[in-house]
């Protein structure tokens, strides 16, 4: 199911974050969101999540229908959550749970599943991050790169619409930086449905059916990612070399 935000707008004490965002990102699909810092991106996401709740506009997920411009219930709140999975730049695991323990805490607390099949399903998340051999570790002993794994795994095991992720690798040294990213893009291959911030343009390059470029709370740009790299737009182009190498 799409996902749809129409005219959202979100300010901080009075100042402008996002404005008249509309955007549509599709099933099936890893969308890329870039922009300069400050541009809005966090904010972007967690609005989607609802970590943040913008003053005016619409967002519509199957048949999550909501207006910004009237009160939430509960009800929706959770149940749009639910299915949109936010993993964040700093892992933000539980310290004293284990990695599989982390995994399945969603599933038993939100989801209400039976405790015999939540450990069976939250080892196989934890194998698909290629952690087999760290279940019963503790954040603490794992490295940056597999607690924000774990995070993945405990992401999946909510089995979401949507993946959200904030900048998932900026934390990293670049050798945990790379297990990150293939766990990402094997994700991608399996056509998740993902939104994926990030500052690695060569990595959404890679992985983005879509790109969404924000500057100023504003979308300059949404569209393949094709198109986006073979931008002839000014901006778009000094935003791409600002973070290459080479010209
Ligand atoms: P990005 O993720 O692209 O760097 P953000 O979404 O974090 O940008 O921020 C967009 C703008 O909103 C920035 O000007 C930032 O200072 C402001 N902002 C973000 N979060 C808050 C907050 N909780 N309180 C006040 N201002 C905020
Ligand atoms: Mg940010």
């Amino acid at each position: 199911m799409t996902l749809e935000l129409q005219e959202v707008n979100k300010t901080f004490a009075g100042t402008p974050a996002l404005e008249d965002i509309s955007l549509e990102i599709r099933n099936g699909e890893t969308t890329v969101i870039v922009g300069p810092s400050g541009s809005g991106k966090s904010t972007l996401l967690r609005c989607i999540n609802l970590l943040e709740i913008p003053e005016k506009g619409k967002l519509q997920l199957g048949d999550i229908l909501i207006n910004f411009a009237e009160k939430i219930s509960n009800k929706t709140k959770q149940k749009l959550r639910r299915n949109t999975a936010m993993v964040f730049q700093d892992f933000n695991l539980f310290s004293h749970l284990t990695a599989v323990e982390n995994v399945m805490e969603g599933p038993l607390t939100v989801l209400k599943q039976e405790k015999s099949t939540v450990r069976q399903r939250a080892q196989e998340f934890l194998d698909m991050v290629g952690l087999s051999d760290k279940y019963d570790s503790f954040p603490a002993r794992l490295s940056g790169g597999q607690q924000q794994r774990v995070a993945i795994a405990r992401a999946l095991a909510m089995e979401p619409q949507y993946l959200l992720f904030d900048e998932p690798t900026s934390a990293l040294d670049p050798e945990l930086e790379i297990e990150v990213l293939r766990v990402l893009q094997r994700l991608a291959h399996e056509r998740l449905s993902m939104v994926l911030v990030t500052h690695n343009i060569d990595f959404a390059r890679l992985v983005a059916d879509r790109v969404i470029f924000l500057e100023d709370g504003k979308i300059e740009f949404d569209g393949p990612t094709a198109e986006f790299f073979a931008s002839k737009n000014e901006r778009i182009r000094r935003f791409i070399h600002s973070l290459k190498l080479e010209v």
